[in-house]
């Protein structure tokens, strides 16, 4: 079975092709196809980018497509940073300037008012058949850092089951609750249903 994820983010890439180690499942990236084009995400929703950067690639190539996106949804703030998580700060904001202007945006507020959430989508184009698969990760944004490890948002997103941030998880820990984690579940147990089916 062939699977092409719709990003050029080379982490991405490697992070699903370790996924899939060891099932009859081939994954291509857009540049193992010679795609090197820019997909620009312009919609207001996590889940109509995926669906714009699956179907930039229907008609292109071959196989399965799925690409995915994720955000941050903070409750006080109505949902922001969103589907604007990765520029919250500005169009090449790093990730301790987005951080910096969350705590910012929250500073007073109390913590029972700080809830937020993770969502991964995945958008699959499977023939004529689209399916979004999600994952969502519950918690509370904290006052201040904690924490090494991960990227992005994770050293100020305190995991209330677990009492640490994310980035205070090495990587396989948090590989277990992930919003992320549990989409791609989703996805392996979609493909290897579909593999049956053949
Ligand atoms: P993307 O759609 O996976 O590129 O994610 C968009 C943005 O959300 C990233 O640039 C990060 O700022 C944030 N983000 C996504 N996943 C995570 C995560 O697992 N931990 C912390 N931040 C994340």
């Amino acid at each position: 079975m062939k699977v092409v994820i719709a990003t050029n983010n080379y982490h991405k890439v490697k992070e699903i092709k370790n996924f899939f180690k060891g099932y009859p499942i081939e994954i291509y990236s857009m540049i193992d196809l010679g795609i090197r084009e820019e997909i620009s995400e312009t919609a207001s929703t996590i889940e109509e980018n995926a669906f714009i950067k699956a179907h930039f690639l229907k008609d292109k190539v071959d196989g399965i497509i799925i690409a995915d996106d994720t955000g941050l949804f903070v409750e006080y703030l109505n949902g922001e940073p969103g589907v604007y998580s990765a520029r919250f700060a500005g169009e090449n904001a790093t990730y301790e300037e987005n951080n910096e202007k969350l705590l910012k945006l929250l500073k007073g507020v109390p913590y029972e008012k700080r809830k937020a959430y993770f969502k991964t989508v995945i958008a699959v184009i499977d023939g004529e058949k689209e399916v979004l698969l999600e994952g969502v990760l519950e918690g509370h944004i904290l006052e201040y850092p904690k924490g090494k490890n991960g990227f992005g948002y994770d050293p100020i997103f305190y995991v209330d089951d677990i009492g640490k941030t994310l980035a205070e998880l090495t990587l396989e820990e948090k590989n277990k609750i992930s919003h992320r984690a549990q989409a791609l579940g989703k996805l392996k147990n979609y493909l290897l249903e579909r593999l049956e089916e053949k």
